[in-house]
């Protein structure tokens, strides 16, 4: 089943320069998909136009069967509860605790004062534990987020994305802060957790090896094209 179509987007940011160049792509649920390139390349810009932080100056990106580039207000918000997101620097409240951040992945799915008086329900508290026990992290629940390490963070950053229960997880570079050995733990649960419950899960990395070790698909961007999509066995050495 296609989750995902993205249909002959453009972006310029200023006039004449084509940060993507008429990008067309599906995507399946359950696949786990790697897009590769320079520093530059439009990966960024590719999985800010899927959930609608940028806006494409032309093409469309329909999601679930909607389109949600011509999305607005109460039903653009309705798309984008179904996609978690998880970033470089983790964007974790560093002076509030492990668990409540998790928590916080429910905003939007409850009210502003359910949220700010911390009110969540035991059900939602089981279920952001039982994530935080996936990732190894359930004797850190009650640390403040900023003690600790940059690759816990990041574990973190992901049970924060699957407590929205999402169709679809968009990682901007979600190692790049971290060393190699955190960045395969973090790779590793990444994918074994989304592949477990289904989600469907787009990861820009701009290192060619991770992407060979964890990806179902690659997609290789450059200079606004995609110069690469297929399977990593598939993939040469001069991409
Ligand atoms: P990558 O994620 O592959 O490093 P980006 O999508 O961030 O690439 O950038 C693609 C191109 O678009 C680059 O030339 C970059 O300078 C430009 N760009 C990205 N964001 C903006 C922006 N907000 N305003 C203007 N230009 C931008
Ligand atoms: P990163 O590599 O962490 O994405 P960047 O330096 O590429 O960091 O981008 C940081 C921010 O600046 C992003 O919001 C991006 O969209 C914006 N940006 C990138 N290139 C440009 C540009 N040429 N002009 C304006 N904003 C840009």
């Amino acid at each position: 089943m296609t989750l995902l179509e993205i249909k002959n987007v453009n972006k310029e940011y200023k006039a004449g320069q084509k940060a993507l160049n008429n990008v067309s792509l599906s995507i399946d649920e359950g696949e786990f998909v790697v897009i590769i390139g320079p520093s530059g390349a439009g990966k960024s810009t590719l999985i800010r136009i899927i959930n609608q932080l940028v806006a494409p100056t032309s093409g469309d990106v329909i999601f679930k069967g909607q389109s949600i580039s011509s999305a607005k207000g109460k039903e653009l918000r309705r798309l984008r509860s179904h996609i978690g997101m998880i970033f470089q620097h983790y964007n974790l409240i560093e002076r509030t605790n492990v668990l409540k951040n998790v928590l916080h992945g429910k905003l939007g799915q409850v009210s502003f004062f359910t949220s700010a008086f911390g009110r969540y329900s035991q059900e939602d508290r089981n279920t952001a534990m039982d994530l935080l026990k996936q990732v190894g992290l359930e004797d850190q629940a009650y640390k403040r987020a900023d003690e600790l390490s940059g690759g816990q963070m990041q574990r973190v950053g992901i049970c924060r994305a699957l407590m929205q229960n999402p169709a679809l997880i968009l990682a901007d570079e979600p190692i790049a802060s971290l060393d190699p050995k955190s960045s395969d733990v973090v790779m590793r649960q990444l994918k074994d957790i989304t592949e477990s419950k289904g989600v469907t899960t787009i990861v820009n990395l701009h290192q060619v090896d991770v992407a060979k070790k964890f990806a179902t698909r690659i997609i290789g961007v450059r200079k606004g094209e995609i110069v690469f999509d297929g399977k990593p066995s598939e993939l040469t050495d001069d991409m």
